[in-house]
C-alpha cells in the first residue's frame, strides 16, 4: 500500500522560499574585491537570486546549461548558487588554483557555456579563452565603477546586467534528480572527474549538515565559511545555512589573511566557521601573537585533512572553542562523518581523550560506512582492523560525469573512497591514510596521519608531513619532514625521540628533512606526491646499502 503524503520534490529553490518566508531579515555580510563590507538582507538576496536567474534567461543560457564560477566566497557567489541551479541550469564551480591544463579540460569536459568571474581570475582566464569553444562569454562579478579592461570576447558587468532585472520569477517545478552543481575533484594521477550533485542530495545533505550531532545550525548563528564555495560548495554551508536562517559571513578574497577573519569573528559575531586545517594553523599564529580574542566564536568545523590534536586542545583550552573534526569527499557532497561525543565518551580525560578526539568521528545518518580487507570482506569495528573505506547514501556519488562505470566498487553499491580506517566499537572511524600514502615497512603498515599529529604538537613545529621513502632493508620506512616556527632550528635527535612512548618503537620516522614550505593541493592538503618527488634524492642515515 502507498503512502498518502504529498510528493513535495527536494529543492533548493525550497530552501530558498523557507528563508525569505521565515528569516527575511536575516543578514549576509560579505568582504569581496569591490566592497570593505557589503551587507545585506535575505529578502535582498532572494530578489537577486531571481533576477540572476532573469539575467541568465536574458543571456540565452539553455536550460540545462553548465554556469561555470570561478569566485570567492561571498553574496553574488551565492545568489548564483541559487539563481543558477534554481533555474534548472547547472553551477559548476571551477578551482581557481588548477593548472592551466587542468582548467581548460574541465571547462571543455563540462561544456561550461558562460563563465561568470572574480576579476582577479580575468587574466587566467584571458590566456586559455581561445581553447574553450564552448564558453559563449563572461560575467565579471563586480561593480560598473570596478569593471577590469580585459581582453575576453563577449563580456558583461554582473552589477548591470544583474540590476536590470525583474525581481519576479516563476522558479520551475523540477524533479528532485535534476542535477544542480558540478564540482570537479583532482585525484593525484589522471584528469579531474565530475561529481554531479542533484536537488535531492544537496536539500538532504543540508538537512544532515544542520543535525544538533553534526554542525548543529540554527537561525541564532552565525556562520563563517571559509572554506571555498569552489571546495565542495564550501561544505554545503551556503544550503544549511539558509536552511535554518543563519547569519551568512563570507571573507571574499581575504580567506587566507587571519587579520580579516579575526576582524570577521569579532566584529559580526560569528560563532560557527569552517575550514581546513592550514587556514587554522595561520590564524591561531596570528592569534597567539596578537593577543587578539575569538570570543565570539564557539564552534570551528575542521576538515579536508586530518585536524591535529594540538590545534584542537588549543581551540578549546586557550578559546573555548570546540573543534567539529570531520570527515568527508568531493563525492560525498561532503559529509560522512563528524566527532561529536556519545554518552561513553562524555568525561573521557587525559590520553584517552586525545585518543578520542584524533578520530574523524561517526556516520551523519544519511551514510553508512564499512571497512574491508583485500577480499572485500567486511572488517570487525574493533578499532583495530585496518581496511578500506567505503561508503553509500543519501548524498554519495553513483557516478562521475560522463565517465561511466568509474566510481569504485559499484557491483554491490558502494563507494570505494581510496582511504583507509579504522572503526570502533562506538562507531567512530580513524583514517590511517589515503590508500596510496599509507606506509609499508617489511610489510606492516604505519600510519602516516598518526605520525604528523605527534610531530606538529611539538613546540618547534609549524608544520609537518611524513611520507613513506625507500628504504634498502624494510622497502620503505617514514621520514619526517617539517617546517619549523619562525626563527627556530630544532634538533633532528631531539625530534625523533619526541615520539618516544607515543608510538611503537618501529613506526618512529629513521630520518628528518627540513623545509621552507610543504608543497599543498588545490584544495590545501598536504601534497605527499609533490613531497615524494622532491625527496626522490634523500637517503635515510641508516640505509648503509643505499
Ligand atoms: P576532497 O574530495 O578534495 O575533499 O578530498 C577528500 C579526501 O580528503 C578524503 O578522501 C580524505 O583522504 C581526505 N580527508 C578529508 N577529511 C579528512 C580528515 N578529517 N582527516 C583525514 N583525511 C581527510
Amino acid at each position: 500500500m502507498r503512502g498518502l503524503m504529498m510528493d513535495a520534490p527536494l529543492l533548493i529553490t525550497t530552501i530558498l522560499r523557507h528563508a525569505e518566508r521565515n528569516h527575511p531579515d536575516q543578514e549576509i555580510v560579505s568582504v569581496t574585491s569591490d566592497h570593505e563590507r557589503h551587507r545585506y538582507r535575505y529578502r535582498e538576496f532572494a530578489d537577486r537570486a531571481r533576477q540572476v536567474a532573469n539575467a541568465l534567461d536574458q543571456l540565452g543560457a539553455g536550460s540545462e546549461a553548465r554556469i561555470a564560477t570561478i569566485a570567492w566566497n561571498d553574496f553574488r557567489h551565492l545568489e548564483l548558487y541559487y539563481g543558477v541551479s534554481g533555474s534548472g541550469r547547472v553551477l559548476h564551480t571551477i578551482n581557481p588554483r588548477l593548472f592551466e591544463e587542468q582548467l581548460v579540460y574541465i571547462i571543455n569536459h563540462a561544456e561550461d557555456e558562460w563563465i561568470f568571474v572574480d576579476p582577479a581570475f580575468i587574466a587566467m582566464l584571458e590566456k586559455v579563452e581561445d581553447q574553450c569553444p564552448t564558453v559563449k562569454g563572461y560575467v565579471v562579478m563586480t561593480s560598473a565603477e570596478a569593471m577590469p579592461q580585459t581582453s575576453l570576447k563577449n563580456v558583461q558587468c554582473y552589477e548591470t546586467l544583474v540590476s536590470a532585472q525583474s525581481t519576479q520569477y516563476n522558479w520551475p517545478e523540477l524533479d528532485e534528480r535534476t542535477a544542480s552543481c558540478l564540482c570537479y575533484t583532482s585525484g593525484t594521477t589522471g584528469n579531474p572527474k565530475g561529481v554531479l550533485y542533484d536537488h535531492r542530495s544537496s536539500v538532504l545533505h543540508a538537512y544532515g549538515m544542520a543535525l544538533p550531532d553534526t554542525t548543529s545550525l540554527s537561525a541564532t548563528d552565525a556562520v563563517l565559511a571559509v572554506v571555498p564555495m569552489f571546495h565542495v560548495n564550501a561544505w554545503g554551508f551556503p544550503y544549511a545555512s539558509l536552511l535554518v536562517g543563519a547569519k551568512m559571513v563570507f571573507p571574499g578574497p581575504k580567506l587566507s589573511v587571519p587579520e580579516t577573519l579575526t576582524d570577521l569573528i569579532n566584529d559580526e559575531q560569528v560563532t560557527v566557521a569552517g575550514a581546513v586545517p592550514t587556514v587554522w594553523l595561520g590564524l591561531l599564529d596570528y592569534i597567539r601573537k596578537t593577543g587578539r580574542s575569538l570570543e565570539p566564536l564557539n564552534r570551528t568545523c575542521i576538515g579536508g585533512s586530518a585536524c591535529p590534536v594540538s590545534m584542537m586542545e588549543e581551540f578549546r583550552d586557550e578559546h573555548g572553542v570546540t573543534v567539529l573534526h570531520a570527515w568527508g569527499m568531493t563525492e560525498m557532497s561532503p559529509l560522512g562523518v563528524l566527532n561529536r561525543p556519545k554518552p561513553a565518551q562524555i568525561g573521557l580525560a587525559g590520553e584517552e581523550l586525545r585518543e578520542q578526539i584524533a578520530k574523524q568521528g561517526r556516520a551523519v545518518p544519511g551514510v553508512e560506512i564499512k571497512i574491508t580487507d583485500d577480499d572485500n570482506n567486511e572488517l570487525p569495528w574493533d578499532g583495530e582492523a585496518y581496511g578500506a573505506l567505503k561508503v553509500r547514501g543519501y548524498w554519495v556519488c553513483a557516478d562521475y560525469y560522463r565517465l561511466d562505470g568509474t566510481a569504485g566498487s559499484h557491483e554491490d553499491g558502494w563507494f570505494e573512497t581510496g582511504d583507509v580506517a579504522t572503526i570502533d566499537p562506538h562507531g567512530f572511524l580513524k583514517i590511517t591514510d589515503r590508500t596510496k600514502d599509507v606506509i609499508k615497512s617489511g610489510g606492516e603498515w604505519i600510519s602516516s596521519i598518526e605520525l604528523e599529529n605527534i610531530a606538529v604538537a611539538h613546540p618547534q613545529v609549524q608544520e609537518a608531513a611524513v611520507v613513506g621513502h625507500i628504504h634498502t632493508k624494510w622497502q620503505e620506512r617514514p621520514l619526517l619532514v617539517v617546517v619549523p616556527n619562525p626563527g627556530e632550528q630544532p634538533d633532528q635527535g631531539e625530534l625523533l625521540s619526541w615520539f618516544d612512548g607515543k608510538v611503537a618503537k618501529w613506526w618512529i620516522p629513521n630520518g628528518v628533512v627540513f623545509v621552507e614550505e610543504i608543497p599543498h593541493t588545490a584544495t590545501g592538503k598536504i601534497s605527499k606526491l609533490t613531497l615524494r618527488n622532491q625527496l626522490e634524492d634523500y637517503r635515510f642515515p641508516d640505509d648503509d646499502a643505499a
